[in-house]
């Protein structure tokens, strides 16, 4: 399985599923969602407002529809409260959930925003060391490939160094 990081807007992606950081209504909101749901168009709302919501930790599957990528699977991130509220294991959760439903659904290969980092406040080089290491472990055939798409060239940076690929 390749593991690598870059630098780019996740609606642009190319692959078989993009993964949204969503809230628990699934109805939309700023940040990557917003751009999920712009980019792909207005049936994503639609669709979303079947799933009644997703509990944090946990992920709902749609269409990409008018993304270059096959699915969406929306990944509720825990809101950073100071670590004391398990936001390591819900975190863990999204993509440990997100993996297996990616795997289920037949896809190669699988893109990642940094789930929690934003709106939502999660320190983001420990969300980083959780991403990677649940990825390496829960992922296998027949998901071949998985990118931690950032979107600032300083997490990009963060990402390339844990990943082995620049110095410490
Ligand atoms: P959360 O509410 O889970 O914190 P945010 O959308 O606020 O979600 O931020 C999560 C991460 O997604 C942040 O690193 C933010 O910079 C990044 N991000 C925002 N827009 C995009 C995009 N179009 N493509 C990829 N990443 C994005």
């Amino acid at each position: 399985m390749q593991l690598h990081a870059v630098q780019a807007d996740i609606t642009t992606l190319a692959v078989d599923a993009i993964v949204n950081a969503a809230n628990r209504s699934l109805l939309g909101g700023g940040g990557v969602d917003g751009a999920i749901h712009r980019a792909a168009g207005p049936e994503l709302l639609v669709a979303c407002r079947a799933l009644n919501g997703c509990r944090t930790g946990q992920v709902k599957l749609t269409p990409g529809f008018r993304l270059p990528a096959k699915y969406v699977i929306h990944a509720v991130g825990p809101v950073w409260h100071g670590g004391g509220q398990g936001e390591a294991a819900l975190l863990a959760d999204c993509y440990r959930n997100s993996v297996t439903l990616a795997m289920a659904q037949g896809c190669a290969s699988l893109a990642f925003p940094a789930i929690s980092t934003g709106v939502y406040g999660y320190p983001v080089e420990a969300a980083a060391e959780i991403a990677i290491a649940i990825v390496r472990a829960a992922a296998m055939e027949p998901l071949a490939e998985v990118i931690f798409c950032c979107f600032s060239a300083a997490d990009h940076m963060l990402y390339q160094r844990l990943l082995g690929r620049l110095p410490r």
